[in-house]
């Protein structure tokens, strides 16, 4: 689908839920995805990525950066701690703050850099044991665990279960972020953004919608 068919159905949801034009960002998950994609999403002028993997995000946005100008590049995939300074690095966000030991780490490397991405905690709102995720009972203390370690959060991120109704979901992170003060909910994909941007989202993370199906074993040929 064009991306301008994606911005306009965004469009269209802010206006439905009465919300101001352009308060949804729209992050282009181009994790996985052939250069010659990416390129064109950059071409038609966007400039907000999603990436998942810190490693395929070093060999794609420098030269990405060198050749378009400003841009940003959000992670919303798992980050490891031993990876958290490169992180800091290559993105502008973090979406994935998930456990008191990537929290310490971030802290400590945003006091030495004296600068800080936008950070969302993710909450495994469907206490989903593969998943990760803060628990929903432990959200709160999480967030003011960050805060104590002065990193300031911008939010909250969540990726609702395979197959169940995102809504419940959704409804829950927002309660969540607005008893703890924050305002930014990342929650939204291809399948259910528009219900996203309905209860709330500031920021919803579409990949094939925009980009087309991911073939994970090319990319597995490309770089083997
Ligand atoms: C891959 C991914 C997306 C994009 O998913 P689509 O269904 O392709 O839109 C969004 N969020 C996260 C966390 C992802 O890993």
């Amino acid at each position: 689908m064009p991306l301008s068919d994606i911005t306009r159905r965004i469009a269209a949801a802010e206006a439905a839920a009465g919300r101001p034009p352009g308060s949804v960002t729209l992050i282009a998950v181009s994790k996985v995805q052939p250069l010659d994609r990416v390129v064109a999403v950059l071409e038609a002028g966007h400039r907000v990525f999603g990436e998942n993997y810190v490693q395929e995000a070093a060999a794609k946005w420098p030269d990405l950066r060198a050749r378009f100008g400003p841009l940003a590049v959000h992670m919303i995939g798992p980050l490891q701690t031993n990876k958290a300074r490169q992180a800091l690095d290559l993105f502008e966000a973090i979406h994935t703050l998930d456990r008191p030991s990537l929290a310490g780490k971030l802290a400590r490397l945003v006091q030495e850099r004296g600068h800080c991405p936008e950070l969302f905690v993710q909450i495994n709102t469907g206490a989903e044991p593969q998943k990760a995720g803060v628990l929903p009972d432990g959200a709160d203390a999480f967030i003011a665990a960050a805060r104590a370690m002065d990193l300031p959060l911008a939010g909250l991120m969540c990726i609702p279960p395979d197959g169940e109704d995102s809504r419940p979901h959704f409804a829950a992170l927002a309660d969540m972020a607005a008893r703890n003060g924050l305002f930014g909910l990342s929650m939204g994909m291809s399948g259910d953004f528009e219900a996203a941007i309905a209860a709330g989202a500031t920021h919803v993370r579409v990949g094939s919608a925009i980009f087309g199906a991911r073939d994970y074993a090319a990319r597995g040929a490309a770089s083997a």
